[in-house]
């Protein structure tokens, strides 16, 4: 008989958007007249750069000749991209980085879901609490998790550093040892960054203990403060324990186009084996590369005109980020994020809990939002709205919310 992973079984069911979905199409059908607005999930919503879709639409018209035609490209990425890679998201920033150890995929999510592959179920795994939850199902998955307790919604066996106010939504290094560290920032679903001093801690940590940092910079594109380290590598010593993953979905709206990638530094060697040799033997086995066309598209990301038009949309996201903290605050409301990334943060007012909270934005303000406690128990008094809207649809939300709190 076939047996399962039975780790699988321990999964709590996904609730949060599925719960978000069920309570808005609830609100819709009871409410046919109200035209709801949605700063809820995390998708981008403005067209790809021209740059991008001119190099895409070159790249097809190659596809359809003897001579330009591309079957089964290597797995790591095409030399083009991770070149152009290496020159513009790190030698411009001071870090060198060879194209070797960049492995260009089809996303963020399923390389940070992935990369588990070259890791011991042994290994002590920390994270984030709030956090994005593909870092801890996946470790469900692979039994690095133990049980789920329902009451506490912790599973077992994981270290959860919380994120509060009162940190600044950036964790403290757990007192016991742990041996994969979950990085985001900015943070999905604070919006939160951490500081040069806080990411040099980190590394120094994971150096002296053998950790490995799993760096996620999904949202990297959105820093605008000077003094943010837009890469883990910009710390020295990282390149010997931590793993960086990047994507073109929030830089370059590339969420439904699908390309990004993770840098294993050559350096980088836990039980006498290079993590690089490691990922790029799964990467061999189980991936077979992203299409050309979408390689030629992001290669276009980094173009004089495409960097130029990509900076345009990210700015535009930026504004609303400003109009959402602006009328929030006004409101009367807590908030953070937002200003090096596309979330902002808004502590619920008088001690609400996070779902009554989205409800009152849901009916009172057709507004829909994200409850934090989705995301983990420490994001309990929280909503999570994202900058990724329409710019008119933000403000008149934003006008909705300071009318009904006002
Ligand atoms: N990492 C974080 C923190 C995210 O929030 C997301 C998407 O929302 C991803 C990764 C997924 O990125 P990709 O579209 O490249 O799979």
């Amino acid at each position: 008989m076939a047996t399962i992973n039975e780790n699988y079984l321990k999964l709590p069911g996904s609730y949060l958007f599925s719960e978000i979905a069920r309570r808005v199409a609830a609100y819709a059908k009871a409410n046919p007249d109200k035209s709801l607005i949605k700063l809820g999930i995390g998708d981008v919503t403005r067209p790809l750069a021209p740059a991008v879709t001119e190099a895409m639409h070159k790249a097809v018209d190659e596809m359809a000749t003897g001579a330009g035609f591309h079957g089964y490209g290597p797995e790591q990425g095409y030399e083009f991209l991770r070149q152009a890679i290496a020159q513009h998201d790190y030698a411009a920033r001071g870090v060198t980085i060879a194209p070797d150890e960049i492995f260009v995929s089809d996303g963020a999510k399923s390389d940070c879901g992935n990369i588990g592959d070259i890791f011991g179920v042994d290994n002590v795994v920390a994270v984030c609490d709030p956090v994005y939850p593909v870092y801890v199902d996946t470790n469900a998955m692979a039994g690095r998790a133990g049980d789920y307790d329902e009451a506490s919604q912790h599973w077992s066996k994981l270290v959860y550093m919380p994120c509060t106010a009162e940190n600044g939504f950036s964790p403290a290094i757990p007192e016991e040892k742990v041996d994969l560290i979950y990085l985001c920032f900015p943070n999905n679903p604070t919006g939160a960054v951490a500081s040069r001093e806080q990411l040099e801690a980190w590394v120094a940590y994971a150096n002296e203990n053998d950790a490995v940092i799993l760096y996620d910079s999904a949202y990297e594109a959105f820093i605008t403060q000077g003094d943010v380290p837009h890469t883990i590598f910009e710390i020295e010593g990282a390149k010997t324990c931590a793993i960086e993953f990047r994507s073109f979905s929030k830089t370059a709206g590339f969420t439904g186009t699908r390309c990004a990638y993770t840098v294993v530094p050559k350096e980088l060697v836990r039980g006498g084996a290079s993590l690089n040799s490691l990922w790029n033997r799964r990467q061999c086995t189980k991936f077979n590369g992203v299409p050309y066309v979408v390689q030629r598209g992001a290669e276009a990301v980094y173009s004089p005109e495409g960097q130029a038009q990509v900076k345009e949309t990210i700015a535009y996201y930026q504004r609303n980020a400003q109009v959402i903290r602006e009328g929030l605050t006004k409101a009367g409301l807590t908030v953070s994020g937002g200003v090096n990334a596309p979330y902002i943060w808004v502590k619920t007012p008088e001690g609400m809990g996070s779902w009554e909270f989205f409800d009152l934005l849901l009916e009172k303000a057709n507004v829909v939002t994200t409850p934090g406690a989705g995301f983990g128990p420490s994001g309990e008094g929280y909503i999570r709205v994202t900058a990724f809207g329409d710019a008119q649809a933000t403000q008149e939300a934003v006008a909705r919310i300071v009318s009904v709190l006002g």
